[in-house]
């Protein structure tokens, strides 16, 4: 990892002078947010006092994950660009295709064959472009970027939500689209709204049935699924220093629960024992030397309040073990509290499966911690009455902690080994009668808990708890046993107590793999051919779109009226559909089948304007680019808010809609029309929307003189020969109106602009 270093090495070095230049702009000492977030200022760009939650900046981070699921449009994109290798290292993580049904060498063989196309075509790019191939069976995206890449103030974005992993090693590393990781990889500058802070001062010590899991599960409890929104978390304190680099890890990875940008880490003790502890001691060294950067400024720690928009304060000695749940992480439940809470509200008390593992919790320090339950299990003569998984977050853990015996020990418990990869996680889970919908629990050292995450079954009440409490109540078969106060009957009708589990943060003998999974690119990848199959049904190469033709848009039809919430799960969904998501014409076949068609309150049934009849919207859109007849989509508020998955603009742009004209955007997704060279376009009046009727042809005027600030006219010609022209704005800078004269930011990417 060579390049790695020199690549450390360059960012390292620029650390003193930026920092000093941040601190003169904003005139004040620097939380460790902040001076990540100014050592990667865009080069060129002077450092400036930014308005938190308001200023949009320009970065420039470090490197790039992309998982399976994402890789595939982030790669296809970035083949447009142009370019012959990545800007910047990336990798690709093959996790989230491989189903759990028996176990792992059984399950990663058949995903292999199953995904076989996938898993090929992104070798190939990889190899091609420079990014490093993380095999099916490698391990969890998260797990291996902690253990291989996260480096203390570094910058990096992934394509995937739980990116902030990293935070646990003093990165700040953030979930993003694939079409900002193709920008970041194409060597372009990533834009953020400067980011809240919420400060959590960690006091006091971790002990007995405690862990890192439970900070996280308390902080979720006091904010909730939406209090991190566009701020990021930053952890400090002598608990926070207490803590293993990986259980800061478990806390950064489920701070996307409470909706926070990331979490962050400062650069100490535990961080260094982590980095050499994976032979990555040259890092651990170049870090010490510029140690004061890679932690927040004395004076920020000392009086908090004057320097993050929020703080919490956790004490860690009086910390309880939490479990969360169900159907949402932020139910926080103390677990002397919790027998009683599933009692009253009705759960069902009998534990069904017990799941540990995941890139959430699957650290040595948690393997080991839980095996020393399991152990117990064994000895005192405990079967466990639940059935039990453990899914080890990489090769390179799962070769360690199988040497070290803790396998085998929860193979006598009766546990069962599933593949690294996310599995039950994510919903790859062939669970034996999940189609019954019966009622029943299920506990998880995961982080999401939503109803059907893991198994599909709405009426799985799934809780999340650390590795620790899921094994213990596994064993006990029961969520209303409390390990640190109950006992259990053994085989031989005696009473046992379960004592405090134990473990080490890192192996005494070291870490070990034999392989772990890694390919690295070709040096010159230009003779390297990309594999897709022309019938393929889930790959399909991209064409460029069609630039701009020079004139006024005129006689768009109206696709649809949207009413209310419209997410980009409404106007692309998951489910199912995430098989296509490397196949743009088969997933627009699912293009805005979740939206509330304004006339008729129905979803997925439009009047077609060319039958009069009504028809599913991606089947009239097609009929409509049959004729080469324009359209436009008319939303309300806030309009496709959730998630920055770019196939909710790339579909319509590939299905002919020429305009998104709506109340107003979450603006991640306006960025995202702006770069596919659709126009996303706001009413000047609300109101406006009630003028638009079901039967009318749309003319967008002023496109002739398109420019930063100046709104556009569009005329409602309606079926009975009446007009209305109403006012819309837009928020596209130059650099944007060039993306859309191109056709795609990407055209201009690719054009060397
Ligand atoms: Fe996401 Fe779960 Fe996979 Fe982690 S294990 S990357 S949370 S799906």
């Amino acid at each position: 990892m060579a390049f790695d270093i020199e690549m450390i090495k360059a960012v390292y070095e620029k650390y003193p002078s930026r920092i000093a230049a941040a601190r003169k702009a904003v005139g004040r000492p620097l939380t460790l947010t902040e001076k990540i977030l100014y050592a990667h200022l865009t080069e060129g760009d002077a450092a400036a006092a930014y308005e938190r939650g308001v200023s949009y900046v320009d970065f420039n981070p470090d490197r790039v994950a992309m998982q399976d699921a994402t890789a595939q449009m982030a790669l296809l994109q970035f083949m447009q660009a142009g370019r012959d290798k990545v800007a910047v290292p990336s990798t690709v993580h093959c996790d989230h295709l491989i189903q759990a049904e028996v176990g792992a060498t059984a399950d990663l063989n058949k995903a292999k064959d199953k995904n076989r196309e996938v898993y090929d075509f992104l070798a190939s790019v990889s190899n091609k472009y420079g990014i490093g191939f993380w095999k099916p069976g490698a391990g969890i995206i998260h797990q291996v970027v902690l253990e291989n890449y996260a480096f203390p103030g570094g910058m990096m974005i992934g394509t995937d939500s739980h990116t902030p992993n990293a935070g646990g090693l003093g990165m700040i590393a953030i979930g993003v689209g694939g079409a900002d990781a193709c920008d970041v990889m194409a060597g372009l500058p990533w834009e953020l709204k400067f980011p809240k802070l919420i400060g959590v001062k960690l006091t006091g010590k971790l002990s007995g049935w405690t862990a890192a899991k439970d900070v996280i599960l308390k902080v979720a409890g006091i904010l909730t699924v939406k209090g991190g929104t566009g701020s990021v978390v930053e952890y400090f304190g002598e608990g926070a220093t207490s803590l293993s680099a990986t259980g800061k890890g478990t806390i950064c990875n489920m701070g996307a629960e409470i909706g926070a940008t990331t979490s962050i880490f400062g650069y100490d003790e535990k961080s260094e024992a982590y980095l050499r502890g994976t032979e990555r001691g040259d890092i651990a060294d170049m870090a010490n030397a510029i140690k004061e950067h890679l932690t927040g400024d004395p004076e920020v720690y000392e009086q908090p309040e004057k320097y993050f928009d929020q703080v919490i304060e956790i004490n860690l000695s009086e910390l309880e073990p939490h479990i969360n749940g169900p159907f949402t992480p932020d139910l926080a439940w103390p677990l002397s509290k919790f027998a009683a809470a599933v009692k009253e509200n009705g759960w069902p008390a009998k534990l069904e499966v017990g799941l540990i593992g995941s890139c959430t919790n699957s650290s040595y320090e948690d393997i080991s911690r839980a095996a020393s339950l399991a152990q117990q299990a064994v000895d005192k003569k405990l079967l466990a009455k639940s059935e039990y998984t453990i899914t080890p977050g990489s090769e390179q853990v799962r070769f360690t902690v199988d040497r070290d015996g803790f396998l085998d020990i929860f193979g006598k418990m009766g546990g069962v080994v599933l593949a690294n990869a996310c599995g039950p996680c994510i919903g790859q889970w062939a669970r034996h009668g999940a189609d019954k919908q019966e009622k029943n629990s299920i506990i998880t050292s995961f982080n999401r808990n939503f109803a059907k995450r893991a198994d599909g079954n709405p009426n799985t009440h799934a809780f999340v708890a650390s590795p620790e409490i899921v094994t213990a109540l596994a064993i006990a078969g029961d969520l209303t046993f409390n390990p640190v106060t109950d006992t259990l009957t053994n085989e031989e009708g005696q009473q046992v107590k379960l004592d405090e589990p134990r473990g080490l943060e890192l192996p005494t003998k070291g870490f070990a793999v034999e392989d772990a999974g890694y390919l690295a690119p070709a040096e010159d990848g230009s003779q390297v051919e990309v594999l897709v199959d022309s019938k393929s049904e889930r790959l399909q190469l991209l064409e460029p779109f069609q630039a701009w033709e020079g004139t006024d848009l005129h006689g768009l039809k109206l696709l649809i009226k949207a009413k209310g919430k419209c997410t980009t799960d409404h106007i692309s969904m998951a489910g199912p559909w995430l098989r296509f998501r490397g196949h743009l014409d088969n997933i627009s076949n699912n293009m805005l089948i979740g939206a509330v068609n304004a006339y008729n309150g129905e979803t997925n049934k439009v009047k077609n304007q060319l039958t009069g009849e009504y028809g599913e919207v991606p089947a009239v859109q097609r009929q409509y680019k049959l004729q080469g007849i324009g359209s436009i989509v008319v939303g309300d508020e806030n309009y496709g808010e959730g998630s920055s998955r770019e196939h909710a603009a790339m579909e319509p742009r590939f299905l002919g809609v020429r305009a998104i004209l709506v109340k107003s955007f979450a603006r991640i997704h306006e960025t995202n029309l702006k770069k596919q060279g659709m126009l996303a376009l706001t009413f000047d009046n609300p109101a406006d929307y009630d003028l638009i009727q079901e039967d009318d042809a749309i003319d967008i005027l002023g496109l002739t003189s398109f420019a930063p600030g100046k709104p556009l006219t569009v005329v409602l010609n309606h079926a009975d020969g009446s007009k209305d022209e109403i006012k819309v704005n837009h928020t596209y800078n130059q650099g944007q109106i060039a993306w859309f004269k191109a056709g795609s930011a990407l055209n201009l990417i690719k054009a060397g602009v």
